[in-house]
């Protein structure tokens, strides 16, 4: 794919952050944005449409289906993949090969889907699931922010119980409790050699 760093250079650097629907995977990577600037996170794009208060280039870049399949065709993402049934997400390639030839760690946050495309094509990258603290916890996050339709909170949840399967595939748990804890062993997780 293109990378040419020897492995020993990139263990530590590129970590995938995956987890259940709501379970703070957005404010976990918000408060390293905001807090650990040596990280860099890479920013998706997406057809979905932008949320109110979420900024092109920010959040994500917000791009039409056709910019979408013209940059899958393209083979400028390192993973793509439709997620929720319904809008397609991915990682541009370039960016996040840039920061490690750089020597900077990149974070993804993305599905399981993306996550085990990124393990199968960089089989160095860490793996990182965010749990709830408890099942009834990722419930009430998820009902509690209120963006997403009764139908849509039932769908997610089902997703989210298949998503809690994949756990074990990962190289580690981490259990989104406080942010700023969850945040620091993310972190701490890059510097494991
Ligand atoms: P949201 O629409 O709520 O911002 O994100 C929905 C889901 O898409 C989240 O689970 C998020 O992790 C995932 N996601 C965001 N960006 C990417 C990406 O680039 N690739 C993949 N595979 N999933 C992504």
């Amino acid at each position: 794919t293109g990378y040419a760093l020897p492995p020993t250079e990139v263990s530590t650097k590129l970590v995938v952050l995956a987890g259940p629907t709501a379970v703070g995977k957005g404010t976990v990577s918000t408060y390293i944005r905001e807090n650990y600037p040596d990280v860099q996170l890479s920013v998706s794009a997406t057809t979905r449409a932008p949320r109110p208060g979420e900024v092109d280039g920010v959040s994500y870049y917000f791009v039409t289906d056709d910019e979408f399949d013209r940059m899958v065709e393209s083979g400028e993402f390192l993973e793509w993949a439709v997620v929720h049934n319904q809008s397609r997400y991915g990682t541009p390639r370039s960016p996040v090969r840039r920061a490690l030839r750089e020597g900077k760690s990149v974070l993804l946050e993305i599905d399981i889907q993306g996550a085990r495309q990124v393990r199968a094509s960089m089989p160095e990258a860490v793996l990182v699931f965010l749990l709830p603290p408890t099942w009834d916890e990722l419930v009430r996050r998820l009902i509690g922010r209120g963006t997403e339709s009764p139908e849509e909170q039932a769908r997610r949840l089902a997703t989210a119980k298949v998503e809690l399967a994949a756990q074990d595939e990962f190289d580690f748990r981490v259990v989104n409790n406080k942010v700023d804890e969850a945040a620091r062993e993310v972190v701490d997780l890059m510097n494991i050699s």
